[in-house]
């Protein structure tokens, strides 16, 4: 497993793949690697000849007062993860490889980078793409592999990617979660005991509102505030939407009805939580399905 750390060193790698004729996949992520990485890397694996991670916590992904400084970091960690998955090259750039000089130039899709997640973190989904796209430049990867736990950012990448005219394949993968239900997220490290035993309240709230449409609940509103309220039951949840959308355009939807997303967010103490579930509604069929 070979460890490059610029942009010189990337292209040398893809065009010797290329020389002798293979595929190459990436799995970009921001490092703190858990067992949800590890099943884009497991899904990207058997899909591709060369199999590249990228490490890199993105600056301009963070809004002014969250957690760039203090996000968790453990290189011996992701190592270890990486080898287990037979990655061929971890891409760890500094962020002057990636942001050579007080950068001008982002790639914002715009419209869906500003509802849901993005009504909370205005620039969030303009760091994503762009970097994104940076990484889209430097690898000129057969295929990407993304997470469904972060399904705003799937919608927007490939937005983004079909509007660029990338020929790249976007492969979505199932959200991994704890035994309990709750997502794996490099984040849960914050939650403090009762906090962590609180958000499982997610997946809860989540498993029954799939539960209700498979009972045939077809209200969207409806079914969106009683998973509002069971997300607020639980006292150490602070709400920042339930919300049932289209799940191409993110808008609302007033019928649950075609493919939709049901999302959810919320914060435990200072830890802002995701998780939704993807649905594909046809009369009375209901299949669970990936954003
Ligand atoms: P991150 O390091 O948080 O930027 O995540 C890198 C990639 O891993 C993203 O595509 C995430 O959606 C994906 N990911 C993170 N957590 C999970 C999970 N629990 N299950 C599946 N994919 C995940």
């Amino acid at each position: 497993m070979q460890w490059l750390a610029d942009a010189d060193g990337a292209r040398r790698f893809v065009g010797a793949a290329r020389a002798d004729r293979q595929t190459v996949g990436l799995v970009p992520t921001m490092g703190a690697l858990h067992a949800g990485h590890a099943a884009l890397l497991h899904a990207l694996r058997p899909q591709v000849d060369r199999l590249v991670l990228s490490i890199f916590v993105n600056p301009t992904q963070f809004g002014p007062h969250e957690d760039f400084a203090r996000y968790p970091r453990d290189l011996a960690g992701d190592q270890a993860w990486a080898e287990a998955a037979h990655v061929d090259a971890v891409f760890h750039p500094a962020t002057s490889v990636m942001y050579p000089v007080s950068p001008s130039t982002f790639v914002q899709v715009e419209g869906i980078d500003r509802v849901l997640e993005g009504a909370v973190r205005p620039t969030h989904f303009r760091g994503v793409a762009t970097v994104v796209a940076k990484l889209l430049n430097i690898w000129t990867p057969d295929i990407i592999a993304l997470g469904q736990k972060d399904a705003q950012q799937v919608v927007v990448v490939r937005r983004m990617m079909q509007e660029l005219l990338w020929p790249t394949r976007l492969v979505v993968v199932p959200t991994v979660r704890e035994r309990d239900g709750l997502a794996m997220s490099s984040r849960n490290v914050y939650l403090s005991p009762a906090e962590r035993e609180a958000a499982v309240v997610l997946h809860r709230s989540l498993d029954a509102a799939e539960r209700a449409v498979r009972g045939g609940v077809r209200d969207a509103v409806r079914l969106g505030a009683e998973l509002a309220a069971a997300i607020q039951s639980e006292p150490l949840a602070q709400l920042d939407y339930a919300v049932v959308v289209d799940a191409a355009t993110l808008a609302p939807v007033a019928q649950v009805a075609g493919r939709v997303l049901v999302a959810v967010a919320a914060r435990f103490g200072a830890t802002r939580l995701l998780d939704n579930c993807c649905l594909e509604v046809e009369g009375e069929a209901v299949r669970t399905v990936l954003p």
